[in-house]
């Protein structure tokens, strides 16, 4: 079966580098929904918590119970609130407000300008009125910005907002509640990073999505992604591998199948236009739903070491490449130092 790698020091060289921005590990939220954006959800925050984070994020209850042990709070982004000694939620609509438990701890999502989730700025007295009548425990006021990985004004004006919202709080008498609103590209770009948390995700994992004329923070992926050789053939100029017969070989070659298709969440892309992988060969004609075709013998290939790159191939960003990797894909931590892949980007 194909096989996915974890680089324990790949991903602490990036935990460093973020901790540096934030100005402490004690002021990282790991973000690991989506099972740590395909890295694998208790695999990453073990490693997480063995360095010392204390602070997650997910999107589901059912998330947040698998990384319970590792950490002192968790917070749910999307899930029913309940009363619980470690995880928070995220409030997003007055509706929700008026319904909960008031012994649930709560953080406030407000919408600053990105009009996805979180209550709008003109309700926000109303939500902390709400939650003054009914007693309820806020621990948390965020935000999300919309904008943060593009080279404009548009973060500025959204962080200006969000000081605003945090007048409003502290004059409400919810002085003692932390907030939060960077993401990687936030906290990449920031210069005093001065507020209780970041949520970083995608920085974690080693992926920087910030355009060029932005300090680069040298980071490293983490996640590489092997298959291993289930058959190999000698074939002659004129063989057409694959389904369609869509690569003509024009020389004698070996070829080999290894398994790995877009059933593991390995796209199909264009067999017309195909990935090349890291060693240099190019997939030969189409992705199976588990098989791939390629030059040579080696009984492993590495498939993916970097997901920035792939994902430029593919017409997609690095978080949808790792996404997508099937949670069935065994994941294994690398504890040595060179195990050889990936390759430090910087
Ligand atoms: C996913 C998410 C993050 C992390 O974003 P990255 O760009 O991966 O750092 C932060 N906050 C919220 C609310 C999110 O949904």
């Amino acid at each position: 079966m194909a096989f996915i790698h974890i680089s324990k020091h790949n991903f602490y060289h990036n935990l460093n580098q973020l901790a540096l921005k934030a100005g402490s590990k004690e002021r990282l939220a790991v973000v690991l929904k989506d099972n740590a954006y395909g890295h694998g959800l208790t695999i990453m925050a073990a490693l997480a918590a063995e360095y010392g984070i204390t602070q997650a994020v997910v999107i589901s209850v059912e998330e947040a119970e698998r990384i319970r042990p590792y950490f002192d709070r968790v917070l749910i982004l999307h899930g029913p609130p309940f009363p619980d000694e470690v995880f928070t939620f995220a409030v997003t609509d007055r509706q929700q407000l008026m319904d909960l438990d008031p012994a649930a701890r709560i953080e406030l999502k407000v919408d600053t300008g990105m009009h996805r989730n979180g209550i709008a700025m003109d309700e926000l007295e109303g939500a902390l009125s709400i939650i003054h009548d009914r007693k309820l425990s806020l621990v948390g006021v965020m935000t999300h910005y919309r904008s943060a990985d593009v080279l404009s004004s548009e973060l500025m004006w959204q962080q200006k907002r969000f000081e605003q919202v945090k007048r409003t709080v502290r004059t409400s008498g919810y002085g003692h509640v932390r907030f939060h609103s960077h993401n990687s590209a936030t906290l990449l770009r920031a210069h005093h990073f001065d507020e209780d948390i970041a949520r970083v995700g995608i920085a974690l994992y080693g992926y920087n999505e910030l355009p060029a004329p932005f300090d680069p923070v040298p980071l490293r992926p983490v996640l590489s992604l092997h298959a291993r050789r289930t058959s190999t053939r000698h074939l002659s100029p004129g063989a057409r591998i694959g389904y369609g017969g869509d690569h003509t070989l024009t020389r004698p070659m070996t070829v080999s199948t290894y398994d790995l298709g877009y059933g593991d969440g390995w796209p199909r892309g264009d067999a017309h236009a195909p990935y090349t992988v890291p060693d240099g060969s190019p997939m030969l004609g189409r992705v199976s739903m588990d098989f791939i075709s390629l030059e040579g013998d080696s009984d492993t290939r590495c498939i993916l070491d970097d997901a920035q790159a792939a994902a430029h191939h593919f017409g997609t960003i690095s978080y949808e490449m790792t996404t997508h990797l099937s949670p069935s894909i065994p994941r294994q931590v690398q504890e040595e130092e060179d195990w050889g892949l990936p390759t430090p980007k910087e």
